[in-house]
């Protein structure tokens, strides 16, 4: 069988500039449309068995945020970074690979005739329906779809628990960037521990607060192995001051629903390229904070690193974040329009370097540990937001 590489399937990225022998196999990242960033790639490489292969992205010097780090106390996202391979689009492990003189280079002796490679283990649109499915079996969840996307997908929220207006309302939001699935496998997680009925945690939380839990606010870009942009071209964690049905129906809808429910506590799941650490951002640098909104996010940060110890405080955006914030970013939006608790959740596409795993790296079940730790953390604060 020649060697070859397939992307004609959902979320695939990549182009491939030739194939001499397999130790030669040359690529290329694909950007987002207009201009936009280049990051993300899962491709499927056949006719590959007990061969030594080496394949090398030849444009990885202009990946996302590459360039602007260069003078900045900040690794940039090829540092101490490992590809993703799996046989089986279930289990993934980290291979060989190396970031030098701006090529991205990465090494396997495949086991099987096909193997796949990904920035981070894909979250599917088959898991995204299977998620949403088994949260309806539970009577406490109920399925609102806000609707469409351009390209016709649904924009779909979970509200979990009674939508009294004597409860909280907990808003959680993942995935606006679509690369970032690890955003998606944590909300997982949190979904999985919510709907346990045996899990006292999440009985008291439902006795006290709704969730409404948008999976995946990116399905456009999720399906087109997009970096960031949605279908609309734009990146919609830079749309939440002035959303459009136009460019950001995704934001537009959430918001309007937003106004209907009230946001008490409100979190944004995101993944990050460059940092090997878990880390939060709270509402700390919007003109309306108030010592609450401060003393709660400091609760939330200490009760997390109890409960689950791959997130440890101390380890923070190097510089800290900038002195204004950017309120398009939708937590700054959110904690500044709703005075309330509102936190960036960032997971690392590396490792921790606290805690690291040599085969996995970060993966899907750290994230998944992380969503259903976040609960004993939003329990914590829920009495005093
Ligand atoms: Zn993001």
């Amino acid at each position: 069988m020649a060697i070859t590489i397939s992307t004609n399937f959902e979320s695939a990225s990549i182009r491939c500039l030739s194939i001499k022998e397999p130790g030669e196999i040359q690529l290329e990242l694909r950007d987002d449309p207009i201009g936009g960033e280049r990051y993300w790639y899962y491709f499927r490489l056949l006719g590959v068995r007990g061969k030594e292969c080496r394949l090398t992205i030849n444009n990885a010097a202009d990946a996302f945020r590459l360039a602007e780090r260069e003078e900045l106390d900040i690794p940039g996202p090829y540092v101490d970074y490992r590809a993703c391979a799996s046989y089986d689009r279930v289990n993934w492990f980290r291979i060989p690979t190396e970031f030098k003189d701006g090529l991205l280079t990465f090494t396997i002796k495949s086991e099987r005739d096909s193997v796949y490679f990904a920035s981070f283990a894909p979250y599917s649109h088959e898991r995204h329906m299977n998620l949403i499915d088994h949260a309806l079996t539970s009577k406490a969840a109920s399925l609102e779809v806000l609707g469409k996307t351009h390209r016709d997908n649904d924009i779909e929220l979970l509200k979990i628990g009674s939508g009294d207006p004597e409860t909280r309302s907990c808003w959680i939001c993942a995935r606006q960037h679509p690369s970032e699935t690890m955003a998606e496998w944590f909300t997982e997680g949190l979904l999985e521990g919510l709907l346990d009925n045996n899990n006292a945690i999440s009985r008291s939380l439902l006795s006290k607060a709704t969730f409404y839990v948008v999976p995946c606010m990116n399905p456009d870009g999720a399906w087109s192995g997009r970096t960031r942009r949605n279908g609309g071209d734009v990146d919609l964690n830079r749309e939440w001051v002035t959303p459009s049905m136009e460019k950001s129906p995704e934001v537009f809808l959430v918001q309007q629903r937003m106004q209907e429910t009230n946001v008490d506590f409100f979190m944004d799941v995101h993944g990050d390229e460059e940092l090997p650490y878990v880390f939060l951002g709270g509402p700390l640098e919007v003109p309306s904070v108030t010592k609450k909104m401060e003393s709660n996010f400091r609760h939330f940060q200490d009760v997390l690193q109890t409960v689950n110890p791959d997130y440890r405080r101390g380890y923070e955006y190097p510089g800290g974040p900038p002195p204004n914030p950017d309120l398009r970013m939708a937590w700054n939006y959110i904690g500044e329009t709703y005075r309330c608790l509102s936190i960036l959740v960032e997971q690392p596409f590396k490792d921790c370097t606290h805690a690291k795993d040599i085969t996995q790296g970060w993966s899907p079940e750290r994230s998944k540990e992380l969503g259903n730790a976040s609960l004993t953390a939003i329990h914590a604060v829920l009495d005093s937001l």
